[in-house]
């Protein structure tokens, strides 16, 4: 006997382009692009733009740039829908002639009407079958008598049922469903027929998508079968939900994936996060790799169940990233939101070459975006414009509620001593800092942290951030001995 070979394994990420693309088609993209690495198999793109008056150039730019930069394009030309309408219309005479379609004359417009008057009235409206009814002469006389006509499916009245590689199998009846349109009477086809014509021609076997699509399958398996194609395999992800277990938020859930670039964030946490995001490789882990994903990928792996997006484990995740970054690695990143803050007047002046490196590999894993850097991090590279409310009251005595001046008194003199120390210093280093530091400390009887707080703030504003020494030598001798003293002058003046 001889083998059959091997049907080559193909998967498609098939987009319609009249929106941004957001997280929830990046996921549908990379799940594709996983099975297909995984299995040896191509990954395709197709931009389903027959909506000519909803699809839009800037959209499916964001589709190519946005797939570019998660690292998960394409493995053959793009496939544009809209230039295979003919193919598509020949699909549907080949249905007609098949059995399963036939032409409908009906006025479309009279069928919304009544579509509409039988919503209006809390009813279902279904296509009434009246030219399935026609006879063949019925049929060459309205063709020869110009009346547009579109091609519907004869829906049968048993189970179609599938096998779904997550949620099983799945069965809906077809007596429920009312014979659908293939090809309207304009001559454009809809997206139940492109979409199956589509994806026979592209070779696709494994159909990976939305939740949203679970009930149209059914539909599309009759259209193979009427065109005698092998039937794909079919597989429906579930829905993204928020952390309240309900609808992802619309701030989430329409916000662009070259937001999240321009947020900060890297691709590799957007891949990680979102390979995670309803799939797991059988453990826990929370930080995994593309190529990881690559080599454990599998359906199986997909919970039926709604996948929740935390945008606090999104964050974390990218903290996880930025500290194993190298300046080499994030600099130009770094560079383009510097210019912008540049730009908008939140720096006096770009930072020197020099300091830029030190800064970052300081910094680095204290933060969870890029902009943190000019945010909760700017004291790295501008002196602070106030003092954290608590830190203030706790470690300078000074409150809206009432300034103890006691405090202020004695912070004052001992950073103020600690300062000419700090220029006094033949190092500017962190070892010889904590020295001085220490001494003061045990001479003035006090701990470590008494002075240690107190000069933390002074010099980033807040209380929180990478070891002090470190910091300062950071920072350098100038910034740090004017930080200082700007602070203890806005804590003499009782503020
Ligand atoms: N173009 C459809 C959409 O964006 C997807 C079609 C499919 O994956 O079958 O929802």
């Amino acid at each position: 006997m001889q083998n059959t070979p091997e049907i080559p394994i193909r998967v498609r990420f098939a987009p319609s382009p009249t929106g941004d693309l957001h997280v929830g088609g990046v996921r549908t993209a990379l799940f594709n692009y996983l099975y297909a690495r995984h299995n040896g198999g191509k990954f395709l793109l197709r931009i389903e733009d027959t909506d000519r008056e909803r699809s839009t150039l800037p959209a499916i730019q964001v589709i190519l740039d946005g797939l570019k930069w998660m690292g998960i394009e394409p493995d053959e030309e793009v496939v544009y829908q809209s230039h295979r309408i003919e193919r598509h219309k020949e699909a549907a005479l080949e249905i007609v002639r098949s059995g399963l379609g036939y032409p409908c004359f009906c006025n479309p417009d009279e069928l919304t009407a009544k579509r509409e008057a039988a919503r209006a009235a809390g009813k279902q409206f279904k296509y009434d079958r009246t030219c399935l009814r026609l006879y063949a002469s019925e049929i060459e006389a309205k063709k020869a008598a110009g009346i547009p006509w579109a091609v519907r499916v004869r829906v049968p009245d048993e189970d179609l049922r599938f096998q779904d590689g997550v949620h099983g199998e799945v069965k809906i009846q077809g007596s429920d469903l009312e014979d659908f349109v293939l090809l309207r009477g304009d001559g454009t086809p809809t997206y139940m027929l492109a979409v199956v014509v589509d994806d026979i021609d592209m070779g696709v076997t494994y159909v990976i998508r939305g939740d949203d699509h679970l009930l149209n399958t059914p539909k599309q398996i009759l259209i193979y079968k009427a065109l005698k194609s092998p039937v794909p395999e079919f597989a429906h992800l579930p829905l993204i939900l928020g952390t309240d277990k309900k609808k992802l938020s619309k701030r989430v859930g329409t916000t662009s994936i070259m937001a999240f670039k321009e947020m900060g964030y890297l691709p590799e946490t957007m891949t990680n996060f979102l390979g995670l995001l309803g799939w797991s490789p059988g453990d826990d882990r929370n930080v995994i790799s593309l190529a990881e994903m690559t080599e454990l990928f599998s359906i199986d792996g997909i919970n039926p169940s709604g996948a929740v997006f935390d945008e606090q484990k999104l964050r974390w995740l990218n903290g996880q990233y930025l500290s194993l970054k190298s300046w080499a690695d994030v600099r130009e990143a770094v560079m383009g939101l510097m210019d912008k803050v540049l730009l908008e007047g939140g720096l006096q002046a770009a930072p020197t070459d020099d300091y830029l490196p030190i800064a970052w590999d300081l910094i680095k894993s204290r933060i969870t975006l890029l902009s943190d850097l000019f945010g909760s991090a700017a004291y790295m590279f501008k002196d602070p414009a106030k003092y954290d409310e608590k830190g203030a009251k706790k470690h300078f005595g000074v409150s809206a509620e009432g300034t103890d001046r006691n405090v202020c008194r004695t912070v004052a003199d001992r950073l103020t001593t600690l300062a000419a120390d700090f220029g006094g210093l033949e190092t500017f280093k962190h070892d010889a800092l904590e020295e001085i530091v220490r001494k003061r400390a045990e001479e003035w009887g006090v701990s470590g942290g008494a002075l240690i707080h107190p000069l933390r703030l002074s010099v980033s504003g807040t209380t929180v951030g990478p070891g002090l020494f470190e910091l300062l030598e950071v920072l350098g001798r100038e910034t740090v001995v004017r930080r200082i003293r700007t602070a203890m002058r806005w804590v003499q003046a009782g503020n």
